[in-house]
């Protein structure tokens, strides 16, 4: 039985690795859950899984979560804010904590997870990304695991399994093409936010289903490969395959190919970030190549998809740009959702910050000098947009 801990509870990620526990009893247990405010779906959560730990990320809503909870039949702690997220994230006996925030709000609680010497079932990405330089040599320093829970660092992690140190020569990442992967470049001057929300292989929260449309996406996982797994920029690809069927590949040193193939489910990667390094057996729709049909595969659009040179430039750079890549995205993302900028203003903001912050880069970061960086990147964008 693991204990397990889980920040994001009411997200995408989070109510995905709840249908996990649910149907493995026998496997895992909640030690602790923390959202942001949706007070409804977390209270049901409470009731169903029992955690020790609950936090609100929303601290005006911890009355009516607690409210919500007056007749439980047991006494949990709660708590709320910043503050009380990092309170869960570093609880008691969770051997894991699955991370389930969006962005970088992600990243202190992150970090006291690691510090109290737990595993991290990785799912938000824009922490390692803005925090990379910081993050790794804590997991270092803590003894503790970072198990990729991103479909297409799950699918590199599974191929590696068995490619001795040194094997690995070159990571291909798979990306759907996102919501506008069919439509003509200069159509994208006029879409919208429904159109850019509508992903055409996966459900998934609103910030990115975004990043998945412009291709940010794709872009902010090549740097997430790069600190998971410690490949050149040169050496990781970009494939287009709509079907999103094969989750990613590698090529090992003598050019030999390996990739991983499933439907398109969350849930495996959340699965296999939580069992590893055992395999559990489920009930899940059985995988079928005829069903799967015709997989096929194109270059990306770099030029209809400026975010990814961006991304790559940015990783490139390393230091404190990644963090400013990030935070400057995630605000121009939320500036978009708002309807106060274009589709195609995302990628253009991004591009001003990141080259204003050549000024004032920092190679070896602190957490602060990232946190800052992360803040000015967002002011930058606001800014910029007036
Ligand atoms: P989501 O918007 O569906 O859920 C986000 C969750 O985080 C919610 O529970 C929300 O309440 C909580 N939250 C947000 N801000 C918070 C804060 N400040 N404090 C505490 N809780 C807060 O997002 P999602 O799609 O589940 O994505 C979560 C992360 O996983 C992202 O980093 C995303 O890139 C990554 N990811 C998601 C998927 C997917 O299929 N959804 C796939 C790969 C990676
Ligand atoms: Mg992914």
């Amino acid at each position: 039985m693991k204990a397990i801990t889980l920040l994001g509870s009411t997200g995408s990620i989070g109510t995905q690795t709840l249908d996990i526990v649910e149907h493995h009893p026998d496997k895992f247990r909640i030690v602790g859950l923390a959202a942001g405010s949706n007070v409804g779906m977390l209270a049901q959560q409470v009731r169903q899984f029992r955690p020790e730990i609950i936090a609100i990320g929303n601290e005006a809503k911890l009355a009516e979560l607690k409210d919500a909870l007056s007749n439980l039949d047991y006494t949990p702690i709660i708590v709320a804010g910043a503050q009380g997220t990092i309170e869960v994230a570093s609880y008691g006996d969770a051997e894991s904590v699955v991370t389930g925030i969006v962005g970088c709000a992600g990243l202190l609680p992150t970090i006291a997870a690691i510090k109290a010497g737990k595993d991290i079932a990785l799912a938000n990405k824009e922490t390692l990304i803005a925090g990379g330089p910081v993050v790794l040599p804590l997991v270092e320093e803590y003894g503790v695991k970072l198990l990729p829970a991103d479909s297409e660092h799950s699918a590199i992690f599974q191929c590696l399994q068995g490619v001795p140190a040194g094997g690995l020569r070159r990571i291909i990442l798979t990306a759907s093409g996102g919501a506008f992967r069919d439509l003509p470049a200069e159509k994208l001057a006029s879409v919208t936010i429904a159109d850019a929300l509508k992903h055409p292989n996966w459900s998934m929260g609103q910030k990115i289903t975004i990043d998945s449309a412009t291709l940010m996406n794709k872009g902010l996982e090549v740097i997430e490969a790069h600190y998971l797994f410690g490949v050149d920029y040169d050496n990781i690809d970009i494939v287009v395959h709509p079907q999103s069927i094969i989750h990613s590949l590698i090529e090992v040193q003598d050019t030999s190919v390996l990739a991983q193939l499933g439907w398109p489910d969350m849930r495996l990667p959340l699965l296999y970030a939580l069992s590893w390094p055992d395999r559990i057996q489920t009930d899940w729709k059985k995988f079928d190549l005829v069903t799967a049909g015709d997989l096929t595969f194109r270059a990306p659009d770099r030029e209809k998809y400026p975010c990814i040179n961006l991304a790559y430039a940015a990783g490139r750079a390393g230091g404190s740009m990644p963090a400013v890549l990030n935070g400057a995205n995630e605000q121009a993302v939320a500036l978009f959702l708002d309807e106060k900028i274009h589709f195609l203003d995302i990628p253009k903001l991004i591009e001003k910050v990141c080259d204003k912050h050549r000024n004032d880069f920092t190679a070896t970061p602190s957490l602060d000098d990232i946190l800052a960086a992360d803040l000015w990147a967002r002011q930058m964008v606001l800014e910029f947009s007036q």
